[in-house]
C-alpha cells in the first residue's frame, strides 16, 4: 500500500529517529509500503520519517540502467562505518522536496552496516550514486535534509517554494 510522503517543512522531518529493537511484521509491512511508494514516485530512496514514522528504516534502489534487474534494499538501523577521503558531487533531489535539485558534495565511497528484513546483519561498500543515496537517506534518520548542506539563501528560497506548494495543495 502506498503511503503519503511528507513535504518539507514538517517537524517530523527534523527529528532524530529511534533505533529498531526487533523487526516486527508491522515493520516489514512498512518497508514493503515504502518500496512501493518509492518506485511509484518514482525515486531511488525513501526514509521512514518521510512517511511519518520515526524509526531508523530506509529503502533504496539505485539501479538505473534499462534492462538491469531491480535491487530493492531494506535497511534497518543503517550506519556509515567508514568514508573515503575522496569526495563526489551529485545533483541531489528529495521526494519530500519535489522538483528542487542542488549539488551536494559527500564522500565518494562508504562502508555501511544494516540489519535486513530477516534480522541478518550486512556490511557492504557503496560507491557513486549508491553511496550518495545511502548517505542522503541515513541523514533523514538524523533529521537532516540535503538542503541543510546549502547556503542559507538557497535553503530559504527552496523552503519558501515548498511552503507555497503545500498551501496550493491544501487549497486543492
Ligand atoms: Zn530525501
Amino acid at each position: 500500500m502506498k503511503r503519503p510522503i511528507l513535504i518539507h517543512p514538517d517537524p517530523r522531518l527534523k527529528k532524530v529517529c529511534a533505533p529498531v529493537a526487533d523487526i516486527s511484521d508491522d515493520l516489514r509491512q512498512l518497508a514493503d509500503d515504502m518500496l512501493e511508494t518509492m518506485y511509484d514516485a518514482p525515486g531511488i530512496g525513501l526514509a521512514a520519517p518521510q512517511v511519518g514514522v520515526l524509526d531508523r528504516l530506509i529503502v533504496l534502489d539505485c539501479v538505473r540502467e534499462e534492462g538491469e534487474p531491480p535491487r530493492p534494499l531494506v535497511m534497518f538501523n543503517p550506519e556509515v562505518i567508514a568514508s573515503s577521503d575522496e569526495m563526489n558531487t551529485y545533483d541531489e533531489g528529495c521526494l519530500s522536496i519535489p522538483d528542487q535539485y542542488a549539488e551536494v558534495t559527500r564522500p565518494k565511497v562508504v562502508d555501511v552496516t544494516w540489519i535486513d528484513r530477516d534480522g541478518k546483519l550486512h556490511r557492504e561498500t557503496f560507491d557513486g550514486l549508491w553511496a550518495t543515496c545511502v548517505q542522503h537517506e541515513i541523514d533523514h534518520l538524523n533529521g537532516k535534509l540535503f538542503i541543510d548542506y546549502l547556503g542559507p539563501m538557497k535553503r530559504q528560497m527552496i523552503t519558501r517554494k515548498m511552503q507555497k506548494l503545500k498551501r496550493d495543495r491544501a487549497r486543492g
